[in-house]
């Protein structure tokens, strides 16, 4: 054993926490001592995680400890009875922090200050500019969401064509004009930790469809601090909804730094909100959808991180590396894991030093030094490639768990599954190292424990005509399935006459050739991909800009109140698809609506994850499935495998506390090797 320091309590490290009820009557209150300060916070809310430097959670400790309370700040602070009572994050216009407004483009004159700052910034809004902001956990990008212009400028100099945005608005007025949602909704939209919530947009709300570009769902969320309070305080001639996107530009990781905005936002942002409370680390906003009347996590970072989950065994104190670097890491001490937050940014040097930053920052603040080391499978991964360089430098043991297990045991590990009871694993998900070298896998039905698994049935894999470009271009796994179920290329298919659009008969011989040639290449079994594949055969979309793009948008279409099923064959282990993609083929040149197919298309996945299930707990008695991996994410397929699963008795467990998609990846792994390292 290391010697381990003590273990702060959980509660030590508190996440950011949205303002309160209280606070926000203090801020438009003439008469309030803070009346329209943009850091007013009390111990009830405020900033925590991202201010703080090192434990224990103190005003000492935060960035505020460079702003001498004044004295009535001080009385406040001291006084038992009051809200602010040792209030860490306490400050007024007297005595704390300040904003600014910048604007690159107006020379040296002299930042406006204060409520004008603030003023002129909503008019710049107002007027469809662009505006950066600096936030508790990082810099954000502001502008109208009712402006397509203001909107389609914001991406092109983002350089993210179609990605949905998601948008603020002041009040929960706004955001029932904006989608349709029940109380669940309501409750997470006002939730402390302020998560961005996916829900269904009405069709009449007034948003610039740049927003969110072939969804039927719009991500919407609330003030979480004083300033956006008084940054979106409705008005006549002021925007309801701002987009609200994180900033910096696309494939790199948030601006944290004054200097560094004033770099790398200039060219983004028509003018900057400055202000003087440092940010200690770096914070996006959380992303969950609502389901059966809960949080159902798509991204975890701000007012969750860095509280843990509860694990059902105590190990040795660990580090996960988890996927791509934007996935995020995960700490576990004792019984508790402490999941990451979530990271924007691609594979790079840039990234990769975000992520080591964040990693020892959080070892610091929860004073955890890992005694093992997990990580992906997948050599490329710059996650594996740190926790090896760092397990070897360090000389730790190092435990590499295999991608679709470590999703199922991320979710086995929520439920707090008994050790010896082993499930069935539904992972589905776009890719994922296999065990064995160069195949993809991710249409996964496994007999899974927290030590191992076995791959009971699985998607048929099929080449991947061009390797990891089949994973960019949906046409090209269109093509392989036609192929794969024998339907010649003909031009009346939309794949197809996608790549005759372009001009190009032999790429179409070239992926022919790929195909027959079928010992050379890529191959794969994933779902995600499959979903891909579909889309673009009843031609909804054929090249992507950002990862699942096309399976979203195939969501997105799906015509409720559809029941048809399309056969689907099990034959050994292997699930076969073609029937599938052959009644999609003549539905499609029946004429038969997309939104029809793609309902039929979700029902027949949900039938198979049900088929499989059967199969299992024929063979070896297990009732209960756990559902994970990016696939999950679709709401549609969830809602309806669930219910086909509950009625016929099966137990089901899905995701509550962390992502199904990779941002949950490495608390699976961090499980994986605490088992394995006591075993
Ligand atoms: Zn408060
Ligand atoms: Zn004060
Ligand atoms: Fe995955």
């Amino acid at each position: 054993m290391r010697d381990q320091p003590s273990l702060p309590p959980p509660e030590a490290i508190p996440p950011d926490i949205g303002i309160c009820e209280d606070c926000r009557r203090e801020l438009f209150a003439p008469a309030d001592r803070r009346y329209r300060y943009p850091f007013i916070s009390c111990a009830n809310c405020g900033p925590r995680f991202s201010i703080l430097k090192q434990p224990p959670y103190q005003r000492g400790n935060t960035s505020l400890a460079a702003f001498k309370m004044c004295a009535q700040c001080a009385e406040e602070y001291d006084a038992p009875d009051g809200r602010r009572y040792r209030a860490s994050t306490i400050a007024c216009e007297t005595c704390g922090p300040q904003v600014w407004l910048e604007t690159p483009g107006d020379g040296d004159s002299p930042p406006l200050r204060g409520a004008s700052a603030i003023e002129k910034a909503r008019q710049f809004l107002a007027e469809g500019r662009i505006v950066a902001v600096k936030d508790t956990g990082g810099y954000r990008l502001l502008c109208d969401a009712a402006n397509a212009e203001a909107v389609a400028e914001l991406r092109r100099r983002k350089r993210r064509p179609d990605k949905p945005f998601a948008v603020m608005v002041g009040e929960m007025r706004v955001a029932e004009q904006l989608c349709r949602m029940g109380q669940a909704a309501r409750d997470l939209l006002n939730a402390p930790q302020r998560p961005i919530v996916v829900l269904e947009r009405r069709p009449d709300a007034p948003i610039a469809p740049e927003v969110s570009p072939a969804q039927n769902t719009l991500g919407v969320m609330l003030p979480y601090t004083g300033l956006h309070c008084l940054l979106l305080e409705s008005a006549p001639n002021f925007p309801p909804a701002l987009v609200v996107t994180s900033g910096n530009p696309n494939g790199e990781p948030l601006v944290k730094t004054d200097a560094e905005a004033r770099q790398r936002l200039a060219p983004l942002a028509d003018a900057i909100l400055m202000h003087d409370l440092d940010i200690q680390t770096r914070c996006h906003d959380s992303v969950v959808r609502v389901f059966q009347g809960h949080a159902y996590p798509l991204r975890r970072a701000r007012g969750y991180v860095p509280a843990p989950l509860r694990l059902a065994h105590k190990g040795v104190p660990l580090l996960a590396t988890g996927g791509e670097l934007k996935s995020t890491f995960c700490l576990t001490n004792q019984e508790y894991a402490f999941p990451g937050q979530h990271l924007h940014g691609g594979e790079n040097q840039r990234t990769l030093r975000v992520f080591t930053e964040h990693i020892a920052r959080l070892e610091d603040l929860l004073r955890i030094r890992p005694e093992a080391i997990a990580c992906d499978l997948h050599p490329a991964y710059l996650s594996s490639r740190y926790a090896r360089q760092r397990a070897e430098a360090e000389g730790l043991p190092l435990v590499r768990v295999q991608h679709h297990h470590a999703h199922i045991v991320s979710c086995m590990a929520e439920h707090q599954i008994p050790d010896d009871e082993p499930v069935i694993g539904v992972a589905f998900d776009r890719t994922g190292y296999s065990t064995e070298e160069g195949e993809n896998w991710g249409g996964e039905f496994l007999l899974s424990t927290y030590t191992d698994f076995q791959r009971a049935y699985h998607l048929d894999d099929i080449p991947l005509p061009g390797g990891e470009q089949a994973v960019r271009h949906p046409w090209r796994q269109a093509l392989a399935w036609l192929e794969r179920a024998g339907i010649p290329w003909t031009q009346d298919l939309p794949p197809v006459q996608h790549v005759l659009r372009q001009g190009d008969r032999r790429t179409l011989q070239a992926i022919q050739r790929q195909m027959q040639s079928e010992t050379t290449g890529q191959r794969s079994s994933s779902v995600g991909l499959l979903f891909d594949a579909v889309a673009s055969l009843i031609g909804i979309r054929h090249e992507i800009s950002y990862t699942g793009q096309a399976a979203m948008e195939l969501e997105a279409r799906v015509a409720s109140h559809q029941f048809g099923l399309y056969p689907i064959l099990i034959t050994g282990e292997v699930i076969d698809p073609v029937l599938t993609i052959r009644r999609i083929v003549a539905d499609l040149r029946e004429g038969v609506p997309q939104g029809v197919i793609v309902a039929r298309f979700h029902n027949t996945i949900a039938m198979m994850v049900h088929e499989g299930c059967r199969k299992i707990r024929e063979e070896r008695g297990i009732r209960r499935v756990v559902l994970s991996g990016c696939i999950w994410q679709n709401a549609t397929l969830l809602g309806r495998a669930v219910e086909t699963l509950r009625n016929d008795d099966f137990e089901v467990c899905f995701h509550r506390q962390v992502p199904p998609n990779d941002g949950g990846l490495a608390l699976g792994q961090a499980v994986v090797a605490m088992h394995r390292l006591k075993g």
